[in-house]
């Protein structure tokens, strides 16, 4: 008997390569190179890893040749295939939006009514100007389309967005947020059981990496007075564990906060008179 595996498909060389492969070495998943550079497997895993052109991965995961895959949003909406979103990955954030050139006195996106925008993503620009009810020339072209008002090719441009400075390098103006996008695992609809039970355990393994990104342990030592208020602060996982110091007015707490909350926590917990605090990475989290 064969053990089953799965087989994912992510990008060859781009945005969201060394991400997706750092998601794997994350959930102790490491790869072994195969014959060529078309595919990876692992011993620590039933997984094989398929390096295709992102524009690809939606159909190879419709059409069942990689079980599941890893791709942008903005690209799985754009090819509308018939295949599940298993779970989002949180990296990979970008989003699309409508550009014109700095110069345009820009009101609304009836300024587009009658235009030319270039873009990759000819079907999400057509779902939105239909819903918005606006006329455009749609000019697909595949790449560099933040040139294409410069040359006089379009008077506008539909592509990703994330910082901002090529658009404005290329002295354009960000006047519409169409959608946002992150780093999706997607599914075949029609998995196995065999298959579908391994594609959990890597979203468990996903979910344990993220998790513990989102949070940190911290460890600080608390003058007894103030115990019941700084555990309030930080309430921990199930309660945080308390420890005696030799010096009876003082204890140390350890606890997990999350890291959004990281700044406001200390700030507070200082003024309840905490003291040597430590904020340690987590590697792993399971509640
Ligand atoms: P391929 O050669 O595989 O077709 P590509 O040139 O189409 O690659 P990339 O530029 O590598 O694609 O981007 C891949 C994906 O990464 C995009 O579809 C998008 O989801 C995401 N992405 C794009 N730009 C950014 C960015 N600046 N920051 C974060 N994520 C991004
Ligand atoms: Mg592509």
């Amino acid at each position: 008997m064969t053990m089953e595996k799965i087989r994912i498909a992510i990008q060859k060389s781009g945005r969201l390569s060394e991400k997706s492969l750092a998601l794997f070495t994350e959930c102790g998943i490491n790869l072994t190179a195969g014959s060529g550079k078309l595919m990876a497997d692992s011993a620590d895993f039933p997984i094989e890893v398929l390096f295709l052109r992102d524009d690809d991965i939606p159909q190879y995961v419709a059409d069942g040749v990689a079980d599941v895959g890893i791709v942008g949003e903005n690209v799985v909406k754009e090819k509308h295939k018939t295949i599940d979103i298993a779970e989002r990955l949180g990296f990979g954030r970008c989003r699309l939006a409508l550009a014109v050139p700095k110069i345009v006195n820009y009101t609304d996106v009836t300024y587009f009514e009658g235009k030319k925008i270039a873009t990759s993503y000819p079907d999400i620009l057509d779902e939105y100007l239909k819903k918005k009810g606006v006329n455009a020339e749609i000019h697909e072209i595949s790449g560099s389309v933040e040139i294409a008002p410069g040359i006089g090719l379009a008077d506008g441009i539909f592509d990703i967005v994330s910082s901002g400075s090529t658009l404005f390098s290329n002295n354009l103006k960000e006047v519409e947020l169409v959608m946002n996008s992150e780093a999706l695992l997607v599914a075949n609809q029609k998995l196995t059981e065999a298959k579908r039970k391994i594609m959990n355990d890597l979203i468990f393994r996903i979910r344990a990496v993220q998790k513990a990104r989102r949070n940190k342990y911290i460890i600080l030592n608390a003058p007894v007075k103030n115990l019941d208020e700084i555990v309030r602060v930080i309430p921990g996982m199930k309660s945080p564990s308390v420890v005696p110091l030799m010096d009876k007015g003082w204890v140390s707490i350890r606890s997990v906060i999350a890291e959004k909350d990281f700044w406001e926590i200390i700030e507070r917990i200082q003024e309840l008179g905490a003291q040597g605090i430590l904020v340690i990475p987590i590697e792993k989290m399971i509640i």
